[in-house]
């Protein structure tokens, strides 16, 4: 059973690795946007509070997550272990993450600028359902159409050199302090660094897995 954290800035791979971890470790992953994706759904004061902030791209207070990754942590069958993405993203939500569970391992995920700049700003997501394709890495039979359903793709108005390279610079100010303090407390560090835009995903996971068994986490 392994418990862990994954970091890695966006376009990382982050989200990929983790969920081709979650069936090849048996371990459960709660990324904490998914979540409050799930939350806004709803019509409740919790739904309304979160909006308020998401849609703003800011980070949702504090109090507000601990609670919800509490209620959420809960729902982990005894005897399994997580990966958490996307928490904790402060000091202080790494210190109330102590009092949940205990963390046996960081994933830190490295990424030059450069490939996350090429990998992002190729991106296409469809409309309809959200499916990702790259127009040089993973492109769609039809250009423009979503394969899966038919519907448009479309580029992120987010996903363009300059405000990429101010993403990943918020990344990383938001992301140091919180690895520094694990690193002080000794919990193991697994990093992965990518080298070259082609690499594909199982590379990855595959190294991961590696260092989880040298660790004795996993079998
Ligand atoms: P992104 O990588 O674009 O930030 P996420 O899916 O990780 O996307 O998160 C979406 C939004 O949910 C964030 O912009 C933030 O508002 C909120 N959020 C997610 N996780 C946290 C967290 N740990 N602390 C505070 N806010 C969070
Ligand atoms: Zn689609």
């Amino acid at each position: 059973m392994v418990n862990a954290i994954i970091f890695g800035a966006p376009g990382s791979g982050k989200g990929t690795y983790a969920s081709r971890l979650q069936s090849k470790v048996g371990v459960e992953v709660i990324a904490t946007g998914d979540v409050f994706r799930e939350i806004m759904r709803e019509e409740t004061p919790l739904a309304q509070r979160v909006r308020s902030y998401v849609e703003k791209g800011l980070l949702v207070p504090d109090d507000v997550v601990i609670e919800v990754l509490k209620q959420r942590m809960a729902k982990i069958p005894k005897g399994k272990g997580f990966i958490l993405d996307g928490y904790p993203r402060t000091v202080e939500q790494a210190k109330a993450l102590e009092k949940i569970a205990k963390i046996d391992v960081i994933i830190r995920l490295i990424v030059p600028e450069w490939i996350i700049v090429e990998r992002l700003s190729t991106r296409r997501i469809c409309k309809n359902c959200g499916e990702v394709y790259n127009i040089r890495f993973l492109k769609p039979k039809v250009e423009g159409i979503c394969d899966k359903c038919g519907g448009q793709l479309y580029q992120r108005s987010d996903d363009t050199p300059e405000v990429i390279k101010k993403r990943i610079e918020v990344y990383e100010q938001q992301t140091q302090p919180i690895l520094e303090y694990y690193k002080a407390k000794g919990i193991p560090f697994i990093e992965f660094k990518t080298e070259s835009l082609e690499m594909p995903p199982e590379v990855a996971v595959e190294e991961i897995i590696k260092g989880l068994k040298k660790l004795k986490l996993t079998q």
